[in-house]
């Protein structure tokens, strides 16, 4: 007799972007007429075709693979050296930041990054999550258990809330009570909020003061356009005794699909052991990683490497501005009708508040079918997303140009 995992079952299962694909299914079907129209600035992927140093490098890297001189196999399960090397090089150590090249852990996508994470850490964790946040850090603690059942609110016990609101920015200070684990992403999916530095050293300085540590996604850190921003948690003195940091190719580089991501385990960051010991994580995510995973393989890492070439960062920038650039038309929209609008500065995100009286899927089901833009509810990213929807900035230009004329024609 076998048994499975009991805690699935708590989950709000995938109800997001299963119900926006029904009413927009929905929608279609039954107005054949206008279903031409529809512009998706719903789901948080990339649009535009990969940069052309990393077409160069994948083409290589395909020939490379074609003759028995230069063929890979099975390359090391925590990524090449050269492109560990690129990374630590030009990420941090270019910026001053201390990071060694084998702190840095090559993998398929920061999705799974988040989620693996949790094999390494205990399960008496007390955790904080940010609300509305990216749902993968919620729902992967549901799935190990470290959650009791979900509320009508789809609160699930046993997490530590942290409401992200116009009050604070949509930056959480740290709670009063004591917590071991600690989500933060910035700038942020979906408020589209960056964190300041000061903002980050009162993490770093609660973190160290409690033992905890902090799981820090950078997933947007290119989209950082202010000063005073900072682009890795390794910015605050001292985060490398408390800190994790995730990042990835798919949003800077536009590997949504081709998938390549990395995760910097300082060998300074320590946590206890049942023994009352202290213990570096870092042997214990190299293990992890070569039990559990095979690598990334050799072509896309080849073309993760090319982002870093001299050509392949002026066409990151050239990327990351056409989607800020579509950022700010929609923001002047959305203003010009009325609406009060935060992000879109420092992320592809606009965090849109709904206007008086009307709920994230009325929202939803009135831009649908008045203006045929399907946008993401923010009740889907958690309770204190209800009161907001997100406009995604990853389109085309004209795409950006011509939702943001049908938001300002909309009448509410
Ligand atoms: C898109 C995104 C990522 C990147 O995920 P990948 O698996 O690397 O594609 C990570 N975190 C957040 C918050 C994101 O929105």
């Amino acid at each position: 007799m076998a048994f499975l995992n009991e805690h699935f079952f708590k989950l709000k299962a995938g109800y997001l972007f299963p119900e926006i694909a029904r009413r927009v299914k929905a929608f279609t079907e039954a107005n054949p007429a206008t279903a031409g129209r529809l512009i998706r600035c719903g789901i948080g992927d990339v649009t535009e075709p990969l940069p052309g140093a990393v077409v160069a490098a994948l083409h290589k890297a395909v020939d490379e693979m074609s003759v028995r001189e230069s063929f890979r196999g099975y390359g090391p399960e925590q990524g090449y050296d050269w492109l560990r090397a690129a990374i630590a090089q030009n990420d941090y150590r270019a910026h001053g930041l201390e990071v060694a090249d084998d702190e840095i852990f090559v993998s398929d996508g920061s999705k799974c990054d988040c989620g693996n994470i949790l094999d390494i850490l205990g399960h008496k964790n007390r955790i904080a999550i940010p609300d509305p946040v990216y749902p993968v850090y919620v729902d992967t603690n549901v799935m190990a258990g470290h959650t009791g059942e979900a509320n009508e609110q789809g609160a699930y016990a046993g997490l530590v809330y942290l409401p992200c609101v116009p009050d604070n920015g949509f930056v959480p200070a740290p709670p009063k009570e004591p917590v071991d684990l600690v989500y933060l992403c910035s700038p942020n999916n979906p408020t589209g909020a960056a964190a300041t530095r000061a903002q980050l050293e009162a993490w770093v300085e609660y973190a160290r003061r409690h033992e905890a540590i902090l799981l820090f996604d950078a997933a947007y850190e290119a989209y950082i356009t202010q000063p005073g921003y900072p682009h890795s948690i390794y910015e605050i003195p001292g985060a490398r005794e408390c800190a994790i940091e995730f990042r990835s190719f798919s949003k800077s580089g536009g590997f949504t699909g081709t998938r390549c991501a990395f995760t910097v385990v300082p060998k300074t960051l320590l946590a206890w052991d049942d023994k009352g010991e202290r213990k570096p994580l870092h042997p214990l995510w190299l293990r992890r990683t070569t039990t559990k995973f095979n690598g990334v393989p050799y072509l896309v890492q080849r073309g993760a490497e090319a982002l870093y070439s001299p050509e392949g960062k002026a066409q990151v920038r050239a990327l990351v501005e056409h989607y800020l650039g579509n950022a700010r038309i929609l923001v002047e929209g959305a203003k010009k009708a009325g609406l009060t609008v935060f992000g879109g500065v420092n992320a592809p995100y606009i965090w849109v508040q709904t206007p008086p009286g009307l709920g994230s899927w009325q929202v939803f089901d009135k831009i649908l079918t008045e203006a045929q833009v399907v946008i993401t509810p923010g009740a889907g990213f958690g309770s204190k997303g209800e009161g907001f929807f997100r406009v995604s900035a990853f389109n085309s230009r004209a795409n950006a140009e011509e939702v943001a004329r049908r938001l300002q024609a909309l009448k509410w």
